[in-house]
């Protein structure tokens, strides 16, 4: 397949960045998202702005959405009004990048097929700074030879693109990432904690910490950033709750009992209640700091911060 024209749809914190590497390897870019100021850097560097999914989808060999949430994926690509897959052509290939239900995309897959378009999930880790500086994994579900076909569009996005399976595949492995990376936040945010309350230099701690065995990407991306009181996002907290939420429908449904997974979702769902669900994941600090923890010592952060 000879991939020249790609739509792009959902340019926040992630697929802004993404959608500009593809445009800089010289593939023409078709984009539409929900807020159009988001897009005017990329129409700038020369991409083609359109009003709907639907017309985004319109003639492109390939479709990208990385939106915010199931709901928003299901309307991007299936509204009969304007979705994607109502404008894209037969033997048109498009790939969900958000971190959304398996279950949708098996949905989509074949709502797809009846219409000769195919579909692959593939959503991708690397955070912020991933999209960023094109290093993204992605983890994707789908036919392989569509997965195949994309190779050249993956590699523009990060060095790596792994295969899962069967459609909604990429999801199930994005939750086992979702679920690995809930318990190293709770362990980088504990490790200041402890390493303050002690008087350590934390800086000092987490940088020495970071060439061993405590190393995660959560210390290094995520800690220096919780030191400063940067808790911009990054990766939303409402995101990791619609991400941790759809790992424990897949483990209820299958009767799976993920313990580390209970309990990010109860500390994430009070920090949502305080009014931190815009807030990047690192705002997880904050719990330790707030009302639910018996604590004695000096305020982990200003006031103003809570
Ligand atoms: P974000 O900054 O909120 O970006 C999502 C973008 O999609 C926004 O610009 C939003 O528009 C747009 N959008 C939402 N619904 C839409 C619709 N129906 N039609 C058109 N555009 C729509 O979120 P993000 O951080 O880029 O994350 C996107 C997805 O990737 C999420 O599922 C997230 O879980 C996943 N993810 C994020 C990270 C990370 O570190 N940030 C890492 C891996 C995966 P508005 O601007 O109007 O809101």
């Amino acid at each position: 397949m000879d991939i020249k024209k790609i739509g792009f749809i959902g340019l926040g914190v992630m697929g802004a960045p993404m959608a500009g590497h593809l445009l800089k390897a010289g593939y023409e870019m078709h984009i539409y998202t929900r807020t159009k100021a988001k897009a005017l850097e990329l129409i700038e560097q020369g991409a083609k702005w359109f009003d709907s999914p639907f017309e985004c989808a319109q003639d492109c060999d390939v479709v990208i959405s990385i939106v915010g949430f199931p709901e928003d994926v299901r309307q991007v690509w299936m509204s009969p009004i304007n979705g994607a897959i109502k404008g894209m052509k037969k033997g048109a290939i498009g790939v969900d990048m958000t971190t959304s239900l398996p279950d949708l995309a098996v949905e989509i897959y074949n709502f797809a097929k009846a219409r000769g378009v195919h579909i692959l999930d593939c959503p991708v880790t690397g955070g912020d700074i991933g999209a960023k500086n094109a290093t993204l994994t992605m983890l994707c579900g789908g036919d392989k030879e569509d997965f195949e076909a994309l190779a050249p569009v993956f590699k523009v996005l990060g060095p790596r693109a792994e295969h899962f399976g069967p459609i909604g595949n990429g999801q199930l492995a994005k939750a086992c990432n979702q679920i690995a990376v809930a318990s190293s936040m709770f362990s980088t945010c504990e490790c200041i904690v402890f390493a303050k309350r002690m008087g350590l230099d934390v800086e000092q701690t987490i940088n020495t910490l970071q060439g061993g065995a405590a190393g995660s990407f959560s210390l290094k991306s995520y800690g220096p950033r919780i030191i400063k009181g940067d808790f911009a996002p990054g990766f939303k907290i409402a995101h990791f709750i619609k991400d941790l939420d759809i790992a424990l429908k897949v483990c209820s449904h299958k009767g799976i009992s993920l313990p580390g997974v209970d309990l990010a979702r109860k500390a994430y769902g009070m920090l949502k209640d305080m009014g931190h669900g815009e807030l990047g994941t690192q705002a997880l600090y904050l719990f330790y700091s707030s009302s639910m923890m018996p604590d004695s010592g000096e305020p982990l952060v200003s006031a103003d911060q809570m």
